[in-house]
């Protein structure tokens, strides 16, 4: 008789096909060959299996057996996921190097979750309430700065609580016995989640408040909101990393969560190594109090950086349901579609564009509609957000190839690199000229109440000039400086103040790295100021415009990032009366 359990028949990379695998299902978690690597059931036709292994299949080969598990690739979600580091398939990699030392070895079974540390559990709800999925049983605090809140499992509704105590726990244990309809269920403080399914909420809200990350290009200019997505492509060397671990250190949402998705080794080392050590300037505490991060560097296994993208956005959500604004950031995304493309190669389905699956485009929608600001599951009305930030690493920077093209579509804000910016060391590199936010509406009201009525206005003043900049230095170009008008000789004045004074932030320079709304706002107020007043002085004729650009109100100006805030910008408002009364001077 033959042999009909579960057989590799071949390998190919991260692909291996297996045979006698009728019992499976699709996207089951396999353990496959001798060494048991952890792979998924990506294709099942005629009881034969294509499994992707997110470890090294070299060495492995036909003949080898494949385990079924039964469960489908998820995350074990509870206390415990922040301060973590994890690969692309949830293994702690400080439990991976323990084990396997600084060379991963194979087949290394580890636990999202520390199974043995205990937690102080304090229920909110008691014995003989009725509860359903989504409302909060009790809470953990987890780290200085989190209270995670322990959920009843999606499915369960309406179900009596039978027993719930106080005390100390670990993720396994039993810390609450509900009964639904005469059926008991033992909840713990741990839950599994699939990770290619979007977890269950309410309802998605529209987001009206502004992602405040303390960059100036991006708030003022290029908003995002909580619950929003954004882009930043960008070639090689222009600031996407930069950007994205600014927006991970100083951005305000509550919980973070980095992907280092196939960067270099050595960056994602540079980011281990500081991340841990970083303060966060709004509470004081260590920032991996708030943090997770998914590490997935390039000479990492290409299946588990198809997954770790999953992996993040799952544990985004979960800290999202408890009603938290959580910032998930992906650099990059670039590499994640490379991953999809290497295993659909592989798995010698037809090429889309550029050799991409055919279905990268819906895989990135997918993912991007992950983000939102939702009313999650439970009776409390809370509400939470997920913000997504992904890198695009478009090769030559050329924005027509697909990962771009796909990412546009689905990302409302788009923050454009730009690499003669970045050349000119004019940072953070993003192109004015092109980049754009679509949720300015929404934030049109919570501007104008919490910042100041004419918000816009400077803003679209300072836009503006920006924008008649770029033209006038084409003319400048053809013609010289001579044949402009007093007008365009102010425009190009005020527009440099815009660039080098408000727009230019040294994100190494921990004086200059955040500004707050406010003060980004009374900055550009007192630059566009200049142009405001200057204005007033165009009547005059063969009037010498080097008396303005000779006036000692200029180099004030170039202070304005150093003006002290207090007495609610006492300062930048004396400054601006220096301009009037300067400007006016030269009539
Ligand atoms: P990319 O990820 O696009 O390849 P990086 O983020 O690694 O590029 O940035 C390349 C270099 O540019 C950094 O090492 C840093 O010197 C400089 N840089 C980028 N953004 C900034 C910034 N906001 N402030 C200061 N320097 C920056």
């Amino acid at each position: 008789m033959t042999d009909k359990s579960p057989t590799i028949v071949k390998v190919a990379g991260p692909l291996v096909v297996a045979n006698n695998m009728e019992n499976a299902k699709m996207y089951e978690v396999v353990r496959v060959g001798d060494e048991g690597l952890v792979g998924e059931i990506i294709r099942l036709e005629d009881g034969k299996a294509s499994i992707q292994v997110y470890e090294e299949t070299a060495g492995v080969g036909p003949g080898e057996k494949v385990v079924c598990t039964g469960q489908t690739l998820s995350v074990e979600l509870g206390p415990g996921l922040l301060q973590s580091i994890y690969d692309g398939v949830q293994r702690p990699l400080k439990i991976l190097e323990e084990k396997s030392g600084r060379f991963l070895a194979r087949g290394i079974d580890a636990d999202g979750l520390d199974q043995t540390k205990k937690w102080d559990f304090v229920p909110v709800v008691s014995k003989g309430d009725t509860v359903s999925e989504g409302d909060v049983l009790g809470t953990v605090q987890e780290s200085t700065l989190i209270l995670h809140k322990i959920m009843v499992p999606v499915g369960i509704k309406n179900a009596t609580v039978e027993k719930i105590e106080a005390g100390h726990f670990n993720v396994t244990e039993t810390i609450a016995v509900l009964n639904e309809n005469g059926e008991k269920k033992e909840v713990q403080m741990r839950q599994f989640w699939p990770i290619r399914n979007p977890r269950k909420i309410k309802q998605k809200r529209i987001p009206d408040t502004p992602l405040k990350t303390g960059g100036r290009s991006i708030d003022m200019f290029f908003p995002l909101v909580h619950g929003g997505a954004g882009c930043i492509p960008g070639p090689f060397g222009s600031g996407k990393t930069v950007t994205q671990q600014t927006l991970a250190k100083y951005c305000d949402a509550e919980v973070i969560i980095y992907i280092g998705c196939g960067e270099r080794g050595n960056e994602m080392t540079e980011v281990l190594n500081e991340f841990p050590e970083l303060i966060d300037p709004n509470t004081g505490e260590p920032l991996m109090q708030r943090t997770v991060m998914i590490a997935n560097t390039s000479n990492m296994p290409v299946a588990a950086r198809e997954a770790s993208v999953y992996t993040g956005i799952t544990i985004a959500e979960y800290y999202r349901d408890m009603g938290y604004k959580v910032a998930l950031m992906a650099d990059s995304t670039s590499r994640w579609a490379e991953a999809m493309r290497e295993i659909s190669g592989r798995l010698e389905e037809m090429p889309g564009e550029e050799g991409y699956p055919a279905y990268l485009g819906s895989k990135t929608a997918e993912f991007y509609e992950r983000a939102g600001s939702v009313e999650c599951l439970g009776s409390d009305g809370r509400t939470g957000s997920l913000t997504v930030i992904g890198a695009v690493s478009p090769p030559g920077g050329d924005l027509s190839e697909p990962v771009s093209q796909n990412t546009l579509r689905v990302t409302k804000t788009y923050w454009g690199l730009d690499s003669k910016l970045a050349y000119q060391r004019h940072f953070p590199a993003i192109n004015w000229l092109k980049s754009y936010s679509l949720y300015v509406p929404n934030l049109e009201k919570y501007m104008i109440e919490n910042v100041a009525p004419d918000y816009w206005d400077v803003r679209a003043t300072a836009l503006g000039l920006l924008q008649e900049e770029a033209k006038l230095e084409e003319i400048v170009k053809l013609v010289g400086p001579e044949a402009l008008s007093f007008r365009e000789k102010l425009v190009l004045l005020t527009a440099k103040s815009i660039r080098e004074d408000f727009l230019y932030q040294d994100s190494f320079d921990p004086e200059d790295a955040y500004t707050v709304p406010k003060r980004q706002y009374n900055m550009l107020k007192t630059i566009v100021h200049l142009y405001n007043e200057g204005l007033k002085l165009a009547e005059i004729e063969d009037f010498d415009f080097s008396k303005i650009e000779n006036l000692e109100i200029i180099n004030k100006i170039a202070g304005v990032k150093r003006l002290p805030i207090d007495n609610d910008y006492a300062e930048f408002e004396k400054l601006r009366e220096e301009i009037s009364r300067e400007l006016a001077a030269l009539a």
